[in-house]
Parts: C-alpha cells; sequence; structure tokens
C-alpha cells in the first residue's frame, strides 16, 4: 500500500500516529509524511526563517528513521487557509502521491491549523480525482479513504479504530526526539513534556482495547471512501 500521512506542523504525525506509520513501513507499506506548514512560528527566540530551516531537518531525519518519505508544502504557520491555491497545493500533493490510505488531523482538534488541515485533505482527495480539474499532475483514479488521527490528550475523540503499536512506541519516541526544537518549545509553551503525553496516551488507548500500546483513529465514513478490507495496520 502507499500511505500519506499528512499534518499541519513537522511533528504533528510523531506525536499522534507515528507508531502506526512505522508499523506500516515495518510491514513494506510505503510511507509518504507530509507537514504542510514551515513550524515557523513555534518558538520563543529563534527567527522564523531559521527556525523553517532547523524544523525541516528535524522532519528530514524523522521520516529517515523508518525509510519515509518527507514532503513540506512550505505554508507559514497560522496562515493556512481552505482557499483555491491552497486547495490546489493539497490537490497536486495528493495527485503526487497516489494514496491508497491517508491519515490527517481529526476535524475535532484543537489547533486551528490542524483543523484547515483536516477540511483541506477531505476536499482535495476528492476533486484530486477530477481529471477535468487540471492542475499539471494526473488525476488519481479513486476517492481515498481517509482516517483522523487522535487528538492531543484524546479531547473530543472517540476512537472507531485502535491500532496495536506496542512494538513500535520505542520508534515513535525516537522519532518524536528528532524535533528537538519541539520538545523544547512545547515544555515551555504549553508545559507539555511530549515523551509523557505520548506513553499516557497509548497506555490510555491501549487499555480500550485490550494491548498495551495503541493509537487511535476514527474514520471518514463517507461514500466512495469505504473498502471491504482493513486499511489500518
Ligand atoms: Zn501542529
Amino acid at each position: 500500500m502507499r500511505v500519506l500521512a499528512v499534518g499541519a506542523h513537522p511533528d504533528d504525525l510523531e506525536l499522534l500516529c507515528a507508531g502506526t506509520l512505522a508499523k506500516y513501513a515495518s510491514l513494506g507499506h510505503h510511507v509518504t509524511m507530509c507537514h504542510a506548514g514551515l513550524g515557523d512560528k513555534g518558538h520563543f527566540h529563534i527567527p522564523n526563517d531559521e527556525l523553517s530551516a532547523i524544523r525541516r531537518k528535524e522532519a528530514l531525519n524523522s521520516a529517515e528513521q523508518i525509510g519515509a518519505e518527507s514532503v513540506c508544502l512550505g505554508l507559514p504557520d497560522c496562515e493556512m487557509f481552505v482557499d483555491r491555491p491552497t486547495l490546489v497545493l493539497f490537490m497536486d500533493m495528493i495527485r503526487t502521491a497516489e494514496p491508497d490510505v491517508i491519515i490527517t488531523h481529526s476535524p475535532t482538534d484543537y489547533m486551528p491549523d490542524h483543523r484547515v488541515v483536516s477540511q483541506l485533505i477531505f476536499d482535495a482527495s476528492f476533486h484530486s480525482t477530477l481529471p477535468n480539474f487540471k492542475t499539471g499532475v494526473p488525476a488519481n483514479k479513486q476517492v481515498t479513504p481517509v482516517y483522523y488521527m487522535d487528538t492531543i490528550a484524546g479531547v473530543d475523540f472517540a476512537p472507531t479504530e485502535y491500532v496495536d503499536v506496542t512494538e513500535h512506541l520505542a520508534k515513535k519516541n525516537e522519532m518524536m526526539l528528532c524535533h528537538q526544537s519541539q520538545v523544547v518549545w512545547l515544555k515551555e509553551h504549553d508545559n507539555l513534556d511530549v515523551l509523557e503525553l505520548i506513553d499516557t496516551s497509548a497506555e490510555f488507548r491501549g487499555l480500550q482495547c485490550g494491548v498495551p500500546h495503541a493509537e487511535a483513529f476514527t474514520q471518514a465514513y463517507r461514500w466512495t471512501r469505504l473498502r471491504a478490507e482493513r486499511m489500518l495496520p
């Protein structure tokens, strides 16, 4: 399978679904990790340009841990909108990735950029199948199933699907640690220990489905996006 995971910022996938991505990769599936935003506003002291460059390196490094492809759409943080140019940008990214399954933010997420990306993925993965919506990249053949990853601390998220990530939690932590700038920022700005959050969330979701550690998802339960076989690993 070709798996496309799309987060708003360079560390979102690591925080919310990296165990599942590591599992996909270990099973031999092709994984593309895309961050829509530059990650240019997530720091107290480092200027935007400098921070974007640091965070791009962190994302590449993290993707490398599981042999995934890393893509950045180059949007400034907190300046992401559902408009035509951004929709086309997302369409081209999806058309190029040719995914069998897409994972992205939940529409119930707390962060405005996350919610915008969730909407853009839903819209663009439909429009990307229309050959007459010409963008310069050939249209996809089918509307891709979309899964929404957990929210931070599971707030307003009632999972319908679980992935056992017990054997991939160490890899998830390694990937998160590639984002050193954010480990520091999240502690300073949100008083959040990310590794603790990853561990507690995985244990809690595991408790719900009878395994030591799990990640949780919901599905975009919409016509043309459903499949007879299970798409999550
Ligand atoms: Zn984010």
